[in-house]
C-alpha cells in the first residue's frame, strides 16, 4: 500500500533543541486563510511573527484537499476574506463555487499580494509548546530540530486538518494505490482502467464520487450512513453577477457577520414549517431545491429545533432521492433515517445521486455488511468480496480537536492541553483555555466555527486576537488568560443552547463520533456568528472580562482596565 502522509517531525524534547537566535511576538501555527490573516494582522501591529506550516504551501484545506470534485459549498463571491476592499474587488471567481485549484490560486494571490510568505516556514511541523510561568513565554520547537520563543502562539490549525486513517485490518497489506481525500497527490490521479473503491459518504464522497464514476472501469461505493445532500446548481459566473455582488458587497458583509447565523448572506426565515400547509411548504422547498446550495435549510426558522418540522424537509429530501435514483433498493439505501436533515454538515452535490443510475457504480451497504477486511487487491464485507485496483478513503477528520491534540501543549504547572480536554474541550468563547495563558485558538471548539461560513468566523477572530494583544501591548500586561468560573459558564452555555437543538441528536463529527474513544461533546457553538460576535465585543469593551490580565507588577490578578 502507499499513501500519501503529512511530513512528521522528530520527537526531540524542548530542552534538547538549538534554540533559534530570535525570539517572536507571536508564533503563528498553520499558514491556512486563519494563520494567513493572522500575520497580516500582526504585521500591521508592528509585531515580529513567525508561521509555521507543515505543507509545502500556503491554503491549508485547500492544500490538502486535493481530490477529483473539491470545491467549496459556500458560494465563493462569500467565501472569500472581507478584510481588504481592493481584493474582493479585483479577484475574479470564475464559478458559483470555485474548484479546489481556484481557492487554492487564491490564497497565493493572497500571500503574494501582502508579501506574506517571508514570515512563513513551510514544511515545518510545531510539535510542542511549553510555557515558562518565570518569563511569560512559549518555548515552540518543530520538525526541523529547533525551537524558539514567543510571548503569545496562535493555534491556526484548522478544524478539518487531521485527517482520519481508518482502522481497518489489512489496510496495509493493499497491492494497489490508497488516498485520503484530505491528504491527496500533487500530482493528478488517473483512475482510468480501474476498479476503484470509496470508504465514506460524507461531503468530500460525495464531491468526489460523480468526477471518479466518469474515469473508472467501475466505482464501488462503501456506505455506513446515508447523507443529505442538496444540488449546488453550480454554474460560471458572469461578469454581471459578479458586479451585482461587488457593488453590495459592505451590505452583504455586514449582514454576514452580524445578522446571518451561519455567515452567509440569504433570506432570514420568518416563519416556521408548520406554520405553512403541505403544499405551500412543498414549493418553497422544490424553489430552494431548484436554486441549490446550503440555503435549503433556511426555509424555516425551525427547521435545526423541531422535529415534526425537520422531518418536513428530510421527507421532501427523500422523496427526491427516490425520483433520481432508478434503482428502488438503491434509492432507498440513499435516503437518510439516521438522523434529522442539517444535524450533520448538509452536503452540496453535482449529481451524486444520479451517478448511482450508471452501470459502472455499485453501492454497497456497510452498516449491515460490515468490511470484514482489506484483501490484497479487494475488499471484503458481509463475507463478500469486491475486486477493487485503488482505494479511496474519504473517511474524514478528527475535526476540531485533532491538529491541536498533535501538538504537545505544555500550560502552567506543567498540565498538557490533551490532558486538561481529556473529556472534551473546554474554552472560554472557544479563544483561549484556562491554565494555558497567552494561548488563542482560531475557531476553537465553542465558538460557532464550522457551523458557519469559516471564512467569516475566522476574520472575527483574528480581529479579536489582534485587538486584544495591542491592548494588552498599550497597557504593560505580559500575559492573559481565560478564568475558570468564565470558562465553566461558557461551557455550560454552549452545551445548553446546543441541547435546545436537533444536532446533538446526530452521531456527527460534530459530537466527535467518528472517532472511536473520543468523548460525545457538542464543540461549536450554535448561538449564531451574529449573537457571538456581539458577545465577544461585550467582553473585549469591558476590559476582557472574564480573562484574567497579569502584569509584571500585578502577577495573576485581575486588572481593571
Ligand atoms: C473539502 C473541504 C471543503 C470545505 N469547504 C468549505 C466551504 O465551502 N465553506 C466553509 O466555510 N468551510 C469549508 N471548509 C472548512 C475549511 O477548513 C475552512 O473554510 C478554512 O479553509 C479553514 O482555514 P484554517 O486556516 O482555519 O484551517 P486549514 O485550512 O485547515 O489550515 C490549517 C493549516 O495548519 C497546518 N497545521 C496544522 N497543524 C500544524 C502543526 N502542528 N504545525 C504546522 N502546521 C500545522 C495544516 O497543515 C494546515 O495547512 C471545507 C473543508 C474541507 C475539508
Amino acid at each position: 500500500m502507499s499513501a500519501v502522509q503529512p511530513v512528521s517531525g522528530s520527537s526531540q524534547s524542548a530542552t534538547s533543541q538549538a534554540y533559534d537566535s530570535r525570539a517572536y511576538d507571536v508564533v503563528v501555527v498553520g499558514a491556512g486563510f486563519a494563520g494567513m490573516y493572522m500575520l497580516h494582522r500582526l504585521r500591521g501591529l508592528r509585531m515580529t511573527a513567525r508561521v509555521f506550516e507543515q505543507g509545502d504551501g500556503v491554503g491549508g484545506t485547500w492544500y490538502w484537499n486535493r481530490y477529483p470534485g473539491a470545491r467549496c459549498d459556500v458560494e465563493s463571491m462569500q467565501y472569500s476574506y472581507s478584510f481588504s476592499d481592493e481584493l474582493q474587488q479585483e479577484w475574479d471567481w470564475s464559478e458559483r463555487y470555485a474548484p479546489q485549484p481556484e481557492i487554492l490560486k487564491y490564497a497565493n494571490h493572497v500571500a503574494d499580494r501582502f508579501n506574506l510568505r517571508p514570515d512563513i516556514q513551510f514544511h515545518t511541523r510545531v510539535e510542542s509548546a511549553v510555557f515558562d510561568e518565570t518569563a511569560n513565554r512559549w518555548s515552540v520547537t518543530t520538525s526541523d530540530g529547533k525551537a524558539v520563543t514567543a510571548k503569545f502562539v496562535v493555534l491556526a490549525t484548522g478544524c478539518l486538518s487531521n485527517a482520519r486513517m481508518p482502522d481497518i485490518k489489512g489496510l496495509a497489506g493493499f497491492k494497489g494505490q490508497v488516498y485520503h481525500t484530505g491528504n491527496w497527490p500533487h500530482a493528478p490521479v488517473d483512475f482510468t482502467g480501474l476498479r476503484v473503491g470509496v470508504i465514506g459518504t460524507g461531503s468530500s464522497a460525495i464531491q468526489s464520487v460523480p468526477v471518479i464514476a466518469e474515469q473508472a472501469t467501475h466505482l464501488t461505493v462503501f456506505q455506513r450512513t446515508a447523507n443529505f445532500s442538496i444540488p449546488a446548481r453550480n454554474a460560471p459566473l458572469s461578469a454581471d453577477e459578479r458586479e451585482r455582488f461587488r457593488k453590495n458587497y459592505p451590505e452583504i458583509r455586514r449582514f454576514a457577520r452580524e445578522e446571518a447565523r451561519n455567515g452567509i448572506y440569504t433570506e432570514l426565515p420568518d416563519r416556521g414549517a408548520l406554520d405553512d400547509g403541505d403544499n405551500e411548504r412543498r414549493s418553497k422547498y422544490e424553489a430552494r431545491w431548484q436554486r441549490g446550495g446550503l440555503t435549503f435549510m433556511s426555509v424555516y426558522n425551525n427547521l435545526a429545533l423541531d422535529k415534526a418540522a425537520n422531518d418536513t424537509a428530510a421527507d421532501f429530501v427523500r422523496a427526491k432521492i427516490a425520483q433520481i435514483v432508478k434503482d428502488p433498493d438503491t434509492a432507498r439505501l440513499l435516503q437518510p433515517n439516521s438522523h434529522p436533515i442539517g444535524t450533520k454538515r448538509i452536503c452540496i452535490d453535482t449529481d451524486y445521486f444520479a451517478t448511482f443510475n450508471r452501470p459502472n457504480v455499485t453501492l454497497v451497504d456497510i452498516k449491515s455488511n460490515p468490511i470484514e477486511e482489506i484483501l490484497p487487491h479487494g475488499l471484503r464485507a458481509g463475507g463478500k468480496d469486491y475486486e477493487i485496483d485503488a482505494l479511496v478513503l474519504a473517511t474524514g477528520f478528527d475535526a476540531m480537536t485533532g491538529s491541536v491534540a498533535k501538538i504537545e501543549i505544555h500550560g502552567r504547572n506543567g498540565q498538557t492541553l490533551n490532558q486538561k480536554w481529556a473529556e472534551g474541550p473546554k474554552t472560554y468563547l472557544g479563544l483561549m483555555s484556562a491554565g494555558f495563558p497567552n494561548l488563542f485558538i482560531i475557531t476553537g471548539p465553542g465558538s460557532p466555527s464550522v457551523l458557519s461560513n469559516m471564512i467569516v468566523s475566522i476574520e472575527q477572530h483574528v480581529d479579536w486576537i489582534a485587538d486584544c494583544v495591542a491592548y494588552m501591548r498599550a497597557h504593560g500586561f505580559e500575559a492573559m488568560e481565560a478564568e475558570r468560573e468564565a470558562e465553566d459558564k461558557w461551557v455550560a452555555h454552549v452545551n445548553e443552547v446546543a441541547a435546545t437543538t436537533l444536532y446533538p441528536q446526530a452521531n456527527s463529527w460534530y459530537m466527535g463520533a467518528n472517532i472511536p474513544g473520543k468523548p460525545r461533546i457538542f464543540m461549536p457553538y450554535i448561538g449564531g456568528v451574529g449573537p457571538y460576535r456581539q458577545i465577544c465585543n461585550d467582553v473585549a469593551a469591558e476590559g476582557y472580562e472574564g480573562f484574567a490580565m497579569i502584569s509584571a507588577e500585578q502577577p495573576r490578578k485581575m486588572v481593571a482596565s
